[in-house]
């Protein structure tokens, strides 16, 4: 008998989303509220009334366990030496998030970047099951990423395993020479985020035809024969191409599973296997590239899966005595 239960939080920019798991990590139920934009305290009360909300959902007698194990996933990351919160777009930037939080609910709490909550979701039981070593990589409003590898999360000495959206674009590359140099959120130039992100493709679009025009239509443009469209569809699926090749170079993955919103067009694992053939050095074994099986809900998933692996790893520290 097995009535353990898992939560999952994804802290995104604009809403909390809190999901109800069961112990094989299928969702039960979900509620979002809406992410205090400018104030630390309120952020912290909005996490907490989402955790309380999950734990009355729960609704089970955790005596025997202690509490409702979960965790959140957050756009940024909790600096390993000083503890600080690194976050972009939240009032929580050099706030000790964690040990606030922990102090509010009582108990300690896995809080990982949300890009490798996608990876660890997708690496377990989503598109990369059964591969030794997955990358998971979001293509949304930045570029962000994770390494899983035998189904562990690789931590890093800084938590940056997978950033890869601010390495710099190879300048030298060829394919790359229409490429502008851009600012980047970080505040050095020309990093692959400026261009592989879907602000980037518009940037990108912009620099080589002067149109000011979303990501989106680029796609349906470029998809309908449009000639101006298709060059820019082109060189960002070039630019992307280099990225696979940084990772190759210094991960080799067996496999990359693509997440975020531009992952959603139509064909792109196809296109990037196939083009990325042709770019590789020369002899290595391309990864296999796929779209994400959990999508949207893999950074709720990953934090909620963080949680069963705490769980299951003190419980193991408990067995062995
Ligand atoms: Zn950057």
């Amino acid at each position: 008998m097995n009535h353990q239960m898992y939560g999952g939080i994804d802290l995104g920019g604009t809403k909390i989303e809190a999901c109800l798991f069961d112990a094989n990590l299928v969702p039960l139920k979900s509620r979002r509220i809406a992410t205090p934009s400018t104030s630390y305290p309120a952020l912290v009360d909005a996490l907490v009334a989402q955790y309380t909300w999950l734990r009355t959902l729960a609704g089970t007698d955790f005596a025997h366990i202690g509490d409702l194990p979960f965790g959140i996933g957050i756009p940024g990351l909790i600096d390993p030496h000083s503890g600080l919160s690194r976050t972009a777009n939240l009032p929580a930037s050099g706030m000790p998030l964690r040990a606030d939080l922990e102090r509010r609910i009582g108990f300690s709490i896995p809080i990982e970047n949300d890009c490798k909550c996608f990876a660890l979701s997708e690496a377990t039981g989503g598109a990369g099951a059964g591969f030794e070593t997955v990358f998971g990589l979001i293509l949304g409003t930045g570029c962000g990423g994770g390494i899983c590898h035998q189904g562990r999360l690789v931590a890093g000495h800084n938590g940056l395993p997978g950033e890869v959206g601010h390495i710099g674009l190879p300048a030298y590359r060829k394919a790359l020479r229409d490429v502008p140099a851009l600012l980047c959120g970080c505040g050095r130039t020309g990093c692959f985020e400026t261009v592989v992100s879907g602000p980037g493709m518009r940037a990108l679009a912009h620099h080589l035809t002067g149109a000011d025009i979303s990501a989106e239509r680029i796609v349906a443009l470029a998809s309908t024969g449009d000639d101006a469209m298709r060059r820019v569809y082109d060189t960002w699926l070039n630019v992307l191409c280099e990225l696979l090749d940084v990772i190759q170079l210094t991960i080799d993955p067996d496999c990359i599973v693509l997440g975020g919103g531009l992952s959603r067009i139509n064909g792109l694992a196809g296109d990037l296997s196939h083009r990325f053939a042709l770019r590789r050095l020369e002899g290595a074994e391309g990864p296999t590239i796929l779209a994400a099986k959990f999508g949207d809900s893999s950074g709720v998933r990953g934090a909620a899966m963080l949680a069963a692996m705490n769980w299951n790893d003190a419980n193991r520290r408990i067995a062995k005595g």
